[in-house]
């Protein structure tokens, strides 16, 4: 029985219906429906932009057919519900990788244009939008709309990272890249203040394709900003015969953590083993893409170590010469008594997004949870937005379950405009929350 939630479990949400899509050819007409219509994925969005509450949730899973894969060009076609597992295991073994992925693979192809998700190359490669060489969008009325950057590009630009709100996508063309294997060279670098992560950040952009960084956010005082600083490049090394992929462990068998287990000595403990876990400050390993990639997937339902009342993610990005928010931003948690437990910094490129609403923009980007702990949680992060605004920054709406109208309509300022491409029967909590046009 699949559950609806988010990823991070807050809020709570109940659909009035599913409708399970299994065809491309029998989705009937969307404006039969006489509440509003959303499409749900993977479900991996922490907040409530795939939440429809009291609606009608197009599931999408059914959608997991490939259309085409040209092996010399590295063009794929598949319906939107196919996951990026699902294409690394069909492309990594003839050479081709995603061009951009997010830190679960366990998300689908719509999901991945509807947020416009970006990765450890943003500074490369820029968003998976722009990766996207044609879709198809049903529109409610029954219109298919094929759109491409050339042929009804406004309605493409829109679509891409317009949270799932211009129509249902029914199936997306993209451009995969050629790689030798499987496998990742990547170093790991401790680093013991975030101008030292500034510094490496710089410095490993020019010759690696990935670069991000995980944060002790709990430690305090001098060990404030230090971490550990991930770089990467495609290994040369080919594939070696390899067991079938096994071993994912599970959390607990579908129930909840008692929300205890995540407090302030758990999390320093963690943080210390986590930090001091290599014994060099430097180490560098050949390592299979999945463990450079999705180190958080092995766990599959890690989100109910957060209990009954689930958790939030922050994300947040700040242009580069207000990159002392970060700083700010980790003083305020400090202070607050707040548990951050999982805290990854990046620095974005220059590559502009091609979603009219799109979050990628250049900057630092800051991701962190928090367990949801009621009026606190929710008072910090108000703070959050506030410094934010000032950096004249934006917060990530496929993290974000709160953020206020006025924020959300600061950050997105295109969101008006945008309007006139939604289409007139779909809507999410997240939009309903945060414009008038719901
Ligand atoms: C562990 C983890 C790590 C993550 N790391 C990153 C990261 O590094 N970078 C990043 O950008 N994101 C990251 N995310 C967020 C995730 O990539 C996005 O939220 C993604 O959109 C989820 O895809 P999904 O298939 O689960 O879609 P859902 O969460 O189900 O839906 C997301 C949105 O897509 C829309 N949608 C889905 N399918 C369609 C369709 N066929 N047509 C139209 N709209 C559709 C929905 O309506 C909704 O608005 C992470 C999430 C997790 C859990």
């Amino acid at each position: 029985m699949r559950n609806y939630q988010s990823w991070g479990r807050y809020p709570k949400s109940e659909p009035n219906q599913i409708v399970p899509l299994h065809w491309l050819s029998e989705i009937q007409e969307l404006r039969r429906f006489s509440r509003p219509v959303l499409a749900h994925g993977q479900g991996r969005s922490y907040g409530d932009c795939c939440l429809n509450n009291g609606g009608i949730l197009l599931d999408t899973l059914g959608l997991d057919r490939f259309i085409g894969f040209d092996t010399q060009t590295g063009i794929l076609r598949c319906e939107a519900g196919v996951s990026l597992d699902a294409i690394l295991r069909l492309a990594v073994p003839k050479g081709w990788f995603l061009p951009v992925t997010p830190g679960t693979q366990f998300v689908t192809v719509g999901g991945a244009i509807a947020n416009d998700v970006h990765g450890k190359n943003h500074h490369r490669c820029g968003s998976f939008g722009c990766h996207v060489t044609a879709m198809e969008v049903l529109r409610s009325d029954g219109e298919r709309v094929i759109c491409t950057p050339h042929r009804n590009a406004a309605l493409f630009c829109a679509t891409i990272g317009g949270l799932g709100l211009t129509g249902l996508i029914l199936w997306a063309e993209f451009q995969l890249k050629p790689v030798a294997g499987p496998y990742i060279a990547s170093e790991q670098i401790r680093f013991r203040k975030l101008e030292e992560f500034f510094e490496l950040s710089a410095d490993s952009d020019k010759n690696y394709e990935y670069t991000v960084a995980w944060l002790d956010c709990i430690s305090s005082g001098a060990k404030l900003g230090r971490g550990i600083f991930m770089r990467g490049n495609h290994s040369s090394r080919p594939a070696a015969p390899r067991a079938e992929r096994n071993g994912k462990g599970s959390f607990g068998g579908g129930f909840d953590a008692p929300e205890m287990l995540i407090n302030h000595a758990s999390m320093r403990a963690f943080n210390w083993l986590y930090f001091h876990r290599q014994r060099r400050d430097a180490v560098a390993q050949v390592v299979p893409y999945e463990k450079f990639f999705y180190p958080l997937d092995v766990v599959p339902g890690w989100n109910r170590l957060y209990g009954q009342r689930g958790f939030l993610q922050y994300q947040f990005v700040v242009p580069y010469d207000r990159q002392q928010a970060v700083q700010e931003i980790l003083q305020l948690i400090e202070r607050s008594g707040q548990v951050c437990t999982l805290a990854v910094l990046k620095v974005f490129g220059e590559i502009p997004s091609p979603g009219m609403l799109s979050f990628p923009r250049p900057g630092v980007t800051l991701a962190m949870d928090f367990p949801m702990q009621g009026r606190p949680t929710l008072e910090l992060c108000d703070r959050f937005d506030e410094m934010v605004r000032a950096g004249g920054g934006a917060v990530y709406p496929a993290k974000d379950a709160r953020m206020s109208p006025s924020s959300y309509q600061t950050f997105f300022p295109s969101w008006q405009e945008f309007t006139n491409f939604q289409d007139p029967q779909f809507s999410s909590d997240f939009w309903r929350r945060v414009t008038p046009a719901g």
